[in-house]
């Protein structure tokens, strides 16, 4: 077994997640995975960086598939015997002008954005070393929909004792509302993308504090955090920043010197804790 740090990127074959694997080649002391749920597409991104004189290492990983999921965790736990840096960066978003159905949307948003990254909090949190760092890319989106939610949900999103399954209960009857097209009544806001990142900031506090309560000795710190504005094919060319400038944050979070104890279960932009 291999006693190697070692950091994985989810959805890293583009956009910020190949900048965070990018910078994490330069930076991490160790092993580097990209993963990607196409291995063409994965070992496209591999010898783009490769050229740079980058050596990320391969793994596949499709967050909607539970085998996927599975697989790369037996692979981390039986070549390094678990895993120092986890950001779930791997996302989807539909555009502005899409015309597929909202019920739809809201289906398929949650599924990866929420449900996946859950599943794979699920599978690899347990195996997260003392000192480790996890990394969940939400979006201030998160923020301005939780605004525009009923003053009840809002309560309920910003309790400190919500737990992961009434988060789930929650995500699940924000899809079932669209699909009965009541979700406006029962007090969701419009926004399938910023309901999933709801999903996201929130399952980030609750993660932080079952690290706090049952590992506490280990020193892992867990946030959620946006990237910014980033010019990638999910925020198109007008957005503000470079993917370089956009993972910054994400990185400083996955390198958060063993010193620290904070941040932890905050939602972090422009390396700055965000009131939630
Ligand atoms: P992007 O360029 O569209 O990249 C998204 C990445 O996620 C791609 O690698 C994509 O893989 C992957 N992905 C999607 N579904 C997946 C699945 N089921 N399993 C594994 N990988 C999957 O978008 P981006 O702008 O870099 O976004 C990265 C993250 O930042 C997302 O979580 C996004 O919500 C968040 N974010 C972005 C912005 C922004 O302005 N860009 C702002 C706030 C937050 P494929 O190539 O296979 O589709």
């Amino acid at each position: 077994m291999s006693s190697v740090p070692v950091a994985v990127v989810t959805g890293s074959n583009k956009g910020i997640g190949l900048a965070i694997v990018r910078a994490l080649c330069k930076q991490f002391p160790g092993d580097v995975y990209l993963t990607c749920r196409d291995p063409g597409r994965g070992q496209a991104a591999v010898e783009q960086l490769q050229q740079e004189g980058l050596r990320p290492l391969f793994h596949q990983l499709d967050i909607d598939d539970l085998q996927s999921i599975r697989a790369l965790r037996d692979f981390l736990k039986e070549k390094y015997g678990g895993l120092n840096v986890l950001v779930n960066n791997a996302g989807i978003a539909f555009k502005v002008h899409d015309t597929t159905p909202f019920a739809v949307q809201a289906e398929v948003t949650l599924k990866t954005n929420f449900f996946g990254t859950r599943n794979v909090c699920t599978e690899l949190l347990p195996l997260m070393k003392p000192y480790g760092r996890v990394v969940n890319v939400s979006s201030m989106v998160s923020s301005s929909a939780l605004g525009r939610c009923s003053q009840e949900l809002q309560q309920k999103f910003r309790s400190d004792s919500i737990t992961e399954e009434e988060l789930v209960q929650l995500m699940t009857k924000f899809v079932e509302d669209t699909k009965k097209s009541i979700h406006e009544k029962e007090g969701w806001p419009n926004t399938a993308y910023g309901v999933s990142k709801i999903g996201v900031t929130v399952l980030s506090r609750i993660q932080a504090r079952l690290l706090n309560e049952q590992r506490k000795g280990d020193h892992i710190l867990l946030n959620a955090c946006c990237p910014g504005w980033v010019r990638t094919d999910m925020a198109g060319p007008k957005a503000t920043k470079s993917p370089e400038e956009g993972a910054e944050t994400p990185v400083y979070l996955a390198l958060l010197p063993s010193s620290a104890d904070a941040p932890h279960g905050q939602f972090v932009s422009d390396k700055t804790v965000r009131p939630w």
